[in-house]
């Protein structure tokens, strides 16, 4: 009932194509697993994926190259000045194994805010950015970092850091993704 009624606010507040996109990040959150499902250990390593991605976004706090990436791009990458990493579809950046990490570590669906603004990319991406709290953003979204990116990081002295919390993440979010495909296999 309570995603009935986020559809119908998303159909008259949004373009319609990012409303779809909502839409069917909401039914994606719905067949979520549950933490009794999922088990501790799944549990486990997504609270741990939420605190990193918390540390790695503040460890990369003040990027310029995020800001001006898009400028010049095709749409919808270059509809603003920065996010061309944010410029895909919702449903490739939230997948399933991202949706089930980030719902088992405490994120609601219905909580998650988008901009009102054009539709340009994944739909929490808006002309000031990513509307999304670190902490409720997939997991790629934090831990992808473009050549432009990584250069401007090894210039400031903070890539030695960025570098260790990416690989804690990537190493969390592998272990996570062996425990969903085993409990998907016959
Ligand atoms: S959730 Fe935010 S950071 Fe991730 S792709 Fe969408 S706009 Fe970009």
């Amino acid at each position: 009932m309570l995603i009935a009624a986020r559809r119908l606010v998303d159909r008259l507040r949004h373009p319609r194509s990012r409303a779809d996109e909502l839409a069917g990040l909401g039914r994606r959150f719905a067949a979520a697993p549950s933490p009794e499902i999922a088990g501790a250990e799944a549990v486990a390593l997504a609270l741990e994926m939420r605190a990193l991605r918390v540390e790695l976004s503040a460890a990369l706090a003040g990027a310029t190259g995020c800001t001006r990436c898009s400028r010049g791009h095709p749409l919808p990458a270059g509809r603003w000045d920065g996010g061309h990493c944010c410029s895909g579809r919702t449903e490739q950046i939230f997948t399933e194994v991202e949706v089930a990490a980030i719902s088992l570590a405490g994120t609601n669906f219905l909580r998650l805010a988008a901009p009102r603004s054009d539709h340009a990319g994944c739909a929490f991406r808006g002309p000031t950015g990513c509307s999304l709290d670190p902490a409720d953003r997939a997991n790629i979204c934090v831990r992808y970092v473009c050549v432009d990116l990584e250069r401007e990081l090894r210039d400031d002295g903070r890539w030695s850091e960025v570098r260790r919390l990416r690989a804690a993440l990537a190493k969390a979010f592998a272990r996570f993704t062996s425990l969903q495909s085993a409990d998907h296999d016959p």
